[in-house]
């Protein structure tokens, strides 16, 4: 099978989540790593048998280097589905691109990371061991995937790990985290000919949202070198029932991005400092329902790091960067397996997926390996 036969296969086996049903795309990792050798594990999570996971591990010991893809893609969404111009799973080649579901976020960089393992198992000189993570839960958050393996002890610590994402076969080394509140004024509701005898919710709302929105402009004197600056934006408010009486409630929806290195225990008081600073009297406000997502960061020190900037540098005759990842990814969970550096990094641009005629060019592509191949067999074989 070829590179884009490989690809063109992983395509053809849908793996939308939700639902989330990884078993056939993860059945086909195992196949083929089993079939070059590979010490295989197939993982799934009690609470979702479906969503498997593949681990495939080439040689023995150390160092440890892992290549980590997710396998589950988006789904088609109902208004997406008409504006596809070819079929989202046949994997057609046409213009030098692979075009379906999936192709770009994540197969390619999969496919380019099995073609890695390939390439391995043809070396009698392997140092260390090769690990190859095809994930499932990325699109949904990965508590059921990769944090779900990392935190059940599946994934050994390794001395340099690869996620595919999308980064124009650039290397990304930190995204942000994501904090998200719900912030609630309470009031009493009267009759709207007489609004002085109430307190109006939505009224100490805005006084809410105008500290939170200053918050959101001093945010920007903290500058992350690669990521730039924390924000807080307001998502979502609702309030109120019907214009002539006066609200009793009223509730807005926060995204607060935290940068590399801010502590969520810190935002979430920092947040709660900002509200409780304004005066509401006689109404009053709470802050709760936080959810939280981590940031990661790397501190490209590591001659691996290094090696591999330098072969990217070669193969795409650019600035390898480093740069931040404006999207969250798998990364995040694996900020304890990581006891090296870690970094993003993949064909195309993040941009082209989650849309209709989702396509990698074949020269990304081909690129991706070949960063991956010069990599390896600089470090490790
Ligand atoms: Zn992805």
């Amino acid at each position: 099978m070829d590179s884009v036969e490989l690809l063109r296969r992983l395509v053809q086996i849908p793996s939308p989540n939700p639902p989330g049903d990884t078993r056939a795309i993860a059945d086909f990792v195992a196949e083929q790593m089993r079939g070059i050798g590979c010490e295989v594990r197939r993982l799934a999570p009690a609470a979702k048998p479906e969503a498997l996971n593949t681990i495939a591990t080439l040689g023995t010991g150390e160092p440890r280097i892992m290549l980590h893809a997710h396998i589950d893609t988006v789904p088609i969404a109902a208004t997406e589905a008409e504006r596809w111009s070819v079929d989202p799973y046949a994997a057609a080649v046409r213009d030098g691109a692979l075009y379906g579901k999936g192709s770009i976020d994540d197969k390619a960089p999969l496919a380019s990371m099995m073609l890695a393992m390939m390439d391995a198992a043809r070396q009698d000189s392997l140092q260390g061991s090769l690990i190859l993570v095809a994930a499932a839960e990325e699109e949904v958050g990965g508590q059921l995937g990769t944090k779900w393996l990392a935190d059940s002890g599946h994934l050994p610590p390794c001395d340099f790990i690869v996620v595919g994402e999308q980064t124009g076969n650039k290397v990304a080394i930190a995204h942000k985290g994501v904090m998200r509140a719900a912030v609630r004024t309470t009031g009493v509701s009267v009759h709207a000919t007489n609004p002085d005898r109430g307190v109006n919710a939505i009224v100490a709302m805005s006084k809410v949202i105008g500290a939170l929105d200053r918050y959101h402009r001093e945010l920007s004197e903290r500058v992350h070198p690669v990521v730039g600056s924390p924000t807080c934006n307001i998502g979502l408010i609702e309030g109120g029932s019907t214009a002539n009486a006066v609200p009793d409630s009223c509730a807005i929806y926060l995204d607060r991005r935290m940068i590399p290195r801010e502590d969520p225990e810190a935002v979430q008081a920092e947040l709660s400092a900002v509200i409780e600073s304004v005066n509401l009297a006689p109404a009053t406000v709470d802050i709760g329902d936080f959810v939280y997502s981590p940031w990661f960061d790397s501190a490209l020190d590591s001659h691996y790091a290094n090696a591999f900037l330098a072969c990217a540098r070669e193969v795409i005759d650019d600035d390898p960067g480093p740069f931040g990842y404006l999207p969250g990814s798998d990364a995040k969970h694996l900020m304890e397996v990581a006891r090296g550096d870690m970094i993003i990094f993949g064909p195309g641009s993040y941009e082209v997926a989650h849309a209709a005629d989702e396509h990698v060019t074949l020269a990304d592509y081909q690129a991706t390996t070949d960063i991956l191949l010069k990599f390896l067999r600089r470090t490790v074989y």
